[in-house]
């Protein structure tokens, strides 16, 4: 496990249930990794403000344009 394969594997959690060997690898990795740890603490976090961006564009974006 290197840290791409780790930062992937946190993000695809976001996603899907890891398997229990991908959970354990994920950890193993954390566990020596400070950049990985804190990317997987941020993820939660910065999947909420692209989604909340994602829906903002749309409903800004209407009331924009239907505002005469
Ligand atoms: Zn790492």
């Amino acid at each position: 496990m290197n840290c791409v394969q780790a930062t992937r594997l946190l993000s695809e959690a976001m996603d899907r249930p890891l398997t229990w060997q991908e959970q354990a690898r994920l950890k193993v990795h954390l566990a020596i990794c400070t950049g990985c740890r804190q990317f997987g603490q941020q993820m939660p976090v910065l999947r909420r403000i692209s989604r909340l961006y994602a829906e903002g564009e749309g409903s800004e974006a209407g009331a924009g344009t239907k505002h005469e």
